[in-house]
């Protein structure tokens, strides 16, 4: 008889877990998918506003050392539409108004120039971040877990950074965590940066050429259903309890209550606790993810009659708080999409991010609005002789758990539970940093790999970045 599996959570890191189970061993388990939203994709969705105009819950780049994602879609034979940029990072200095280049990219040369060309550093600073980048590439992970009680600005602090190398890394902070530098944990960004400048991609940073359903999700969606997996929409998971004879029963919110053999949590770490009997809450791993806390994030999109971007480029700001932007990242989803078929707009598709939203959560709007369209005046001429023809604002619930000090002591290791059959999915209990596509779905790989030991299967590789040599993964 097949064994009976319960996810809950239907985004990358849920669709993976059925994806890999259902490669591996379709006939041995039979696999039911729980989300509580009406479509798939949790931080990674998108779907048609009444308009039937494609909207995402935001930009989203697709790193080069991505390696298990992109062999996941190669083993459902549905290859990613991964646009290649052409790796540079275009920021948008708000004490100039201009956009500054930071080179880099897959070749070695190129980001030691980009090192050596560093936006708003003297040479002598350029020559001590090129040291701190240096030692960072040193760090283990042991190391690296070390700091991770600082924030990254005061781990800066202790590295004797000038104070505008650390106006400058911001940018990872809130880029990358989602969080400002005095908020961020030090251990992510040193994992971040070690990754971004230690190891060697085939090919530079990518977005996707279609909206990131079409792109990511429904292939997986497809996969599994062709598989005989079963996906409910619309029905969040209520409680797991435990039965008599070890069984996990889960309740949904259609009130009813069925019993699995195994139960994987796919959800944000802070949303597991609450889904436990009280006396499981009390206990590890549960009690650690209590701690956890998403990032505010906010996504505006502006429509527009006429493109009023050049280019594809996704262009960040570290959200200075004296001079702006107001977003920390800003692309034209008409570049990326216009292969795709979709596509029924001549006009840009601006999707303005703003990751570590907190200080303008309490605006409207209207306001919100307003400020991202004087900022883009700023900085993009032809915004400034435009007004969209509309505008929409996704402010963001349930989005990841943000990398604050002391988030590596508290995530679980791994993703038993210590309950025969519950286990732990989702992006932050794995990868390269925490968070992000490639944590989601190598946190399903793992959980699958763990679930087809019980049927002596091998499971699959875990990939790694190709780091430098002399890089200390
Ligand atoms: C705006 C934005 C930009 C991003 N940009 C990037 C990027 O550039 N590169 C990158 O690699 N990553 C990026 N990320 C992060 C990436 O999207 C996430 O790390 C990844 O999608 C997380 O997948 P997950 O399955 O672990 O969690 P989620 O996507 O959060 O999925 C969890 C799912 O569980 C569902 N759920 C929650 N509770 C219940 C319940 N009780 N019952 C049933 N269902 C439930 C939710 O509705 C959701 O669909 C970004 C995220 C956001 C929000």
């Amino acid at each position: 008889m097949k064994k009976r599996v319960a996810i809950i959570g239907g985004g990358l890191s849920g669709l993976s877990t059925a994806a890999h189970l259902l490669l591996a061993a379709p006939e041995h388990y039979s696999i039911e998918l729980f989300e509580g939203a009406p479509f798939l994709g949790g931080q990674c969705a998108s779907w048609l506003d009444a308009k039937g105009r494609p909207v995402e819950t935001g930009i989203h780049l697709d790193f080069p050392w991505y390696h298990n994602k992109d062999a996941l879609f190669a083993a459902i034979g549905r290859p990613l539409p991964l646009k290649e940029t052409d790796g540079n990072y275009y920021v948008c200095n708000g004490a100039t108004g201009k956009i500054d280049t930071l080179l880099a990219g897959k070749s070695v040369f190129k980001t030691l120039r980009g090192l050596a060309t560093f936006p708003g550093l003297s040479p002598r600073e350029r020559l001590q971040l090129t040291g701190l980048i240096w030692r960072i590439m040193r760090m283990d992970d042991r190391t690296a877990e070390s700091f991770d009680h600082l924030s990254v600005e005061e781990f800066l602090d202790t590295q004797q950074a000038s104070p505008a190398i650390k106006h400058q890394l911001a940018l990872e902070a809130v880029t990358i965590q989602g969080l400002r530098a005095e908020d961020a944990s030090a251990a992510s960004f040193i994992k971040f940066l070690r990754t971004m400048y230690g190891s060697m991609g085939k090919f530079d940073t990518t977005f996707f050429g279609a909206p990131l359903s079409d792109a990511l999700i429904n292939p997986l969606a497809e996969f599994i259903i062709s598989r005989g997996g079963q996906i409910h929409l619309g029905r969040a998971a209520k409680a797991v309890t435990r039965g008599p004879a070890g069984s996990l029963h889960l309740l949904t919110s259609n009130q009813q209550v069925a019993q699995f053999d195994h139960v994987i949590f796919a959800i944000p770490g802070y949303a597991v606790p609450p889904l436990l009997p009280v006396e499981l809450q009390a206990q590890p791993p549960f009690v650690f993810l209590t701690r956890l806390s998403e990032t505010p994030i906010i996504t505006i999109t502006l429509w527009y009659e006429a493109p009023v971007f050049q280019d594809g480029n996704v262009y960040i700001s570290q959200r200075d708080r004296t001079y702006g932007p107001i977003f920390d990242a800003v692309a034209d989803k008409a570049h990326h999409w216009k292969d795709w078929p979709g596509l029924n707009t001549k006009g840009s598709i601006l999707q303005v991010l703003i990751d570590a939203a907190d200080d303008v959560a309490h605006l409207t709007d209207a306001e919100l609005i307003d400020r991202s369209l004087q900022d883009l005046a700023r900085f993009f001429p032809r915004c400034a002789g435009n007004k969209p023809i509309d505008a929409t604002v996704l402010r963001l619930k349930n989005t990841y758990c943000g990398t604050r000090p002391g988030f590596w002591s508290h995530i679980p290791r791994q993703h038993h539970t210590g309950i025969a059959g519950l286990w732990l999915a989702g992006d932050y209990t794995d990868g390269v940093y925490h968070y992000g596509m490639e944590s989601a779905v190598i946190s399903g790989k793992a959980v699958a790999n763990n679930i087809l030991q019980e049927i002596n299967h091998a499971g699959f590789e875990i990939l790694h970045p190709d780091y430098l040599p002399f890089v200390r993964p």
